[in-house]
């Protein structure tokens, strides 16, 4: 064998290797997809309309809270993802907060709160109370209610062993990509926000355990949007009972 046929029959080699290398990764990808209970899950995370979530475990973490009973559950950490006023409700935070709440706001926003305030830059992650909470962007692209250049933000974060996203408002933007999370709350009520079909190939683009649409069912959207992204959708979709 002359040398340079040893040297193609190397270069083959090698080539051959990133091959294996590249495809078991990708399979390792798909592996790593974390066994999450839709059921369990679902005994933790309560919609409590429009585009306010609690969850429940070893923390209760509220993310925008609006319109809550006055008896509402404590919260212990309280996430804002703008400053309109169906996401930043003082009135409602006051229900939930205590001296020990921590509430987290995009480092855009200029308010003052008479609590504990943490702010994030999008991209950054902070911990609380143990709890991971990256701000990822939240923005529309042809709409103007809330331009990319505002620094509003939507919230992955890690309670429990569960990776939770909940989008804010925004249309489907090409950062969602990047998002890795088992339980994603999609705004689908359009108008402010992305609608149902944007919001399924959102989903598309996430690949999460459990979606849940949020962001209907009062001020914009109905419950058709919510169905017709349960209908668009390829993985789980939960539509939540409101509750108070
Ligand atoms: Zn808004």
């Amino acid at each position: 064998m002359n040398k340079q046929r040893l040297f193609y029959l190397g270069i083959l080699h090698v080539l051959i290797i990133i091959l294996i290398v590249s495809c078991s990764k990708e399979g390792d990808k798909k592996m790593q997809k974390k066994e999450i209970s839709i059921d369990s899950v679902l005994e933790k995370i309560h919609w409590l309309g429009h585009a306010a979530v609690k969850i429940n475990g070893t923390k209760t973490i509220y993310v925008d809270p609006y319109e809550l009973s006055d008896d509402a559950e404590k919260a212990d950490i309280i996430m804002i993802t703008h400053n309109h006023y169906d996401h930043l409700s003082v009135e409602d935070i006051k229900k939930i907060a205590t001296e020990r709440t921590v509430i987290v706001i995009p480092a855009s926003l200029l308010v003052s709160l008479e609590y504990s305030v943490n702010k994030v830059d999008i991209g950054q992650t902070i911990i609380v109370m143990g709890i991971p909470i990256k701000a990822v962007p939240a923005y529309n692209i042809v709409k103007s209610f809330h331009p990319r250049s505002q620094g509003y933000v939507g919230y992955v974060f890690t309670l429990d062993d569960v990776t939770y996203y909940h989008a804010g408002d925004t249309d489907h933007i090409p950062e969602m990509r990047a998002v890795d999370a088992d339980v994603v709350f999609l705004p689908v009520g359009g108008t402010y926000t992305m609608g149902a079909a944007q919001a399924a190939e959102a989903a598309k683009d996430i690949d999460p355990t459990l979606a849940v649409p949020i962001h209907w069912g009062s001020i914009v959207g109905s419950e058709a949007d919510a169905e017709k992204f349960k209908g668009l959708c390829e993985c789980e979709v939960r539509i939540l009972e409101k509750e108070h």
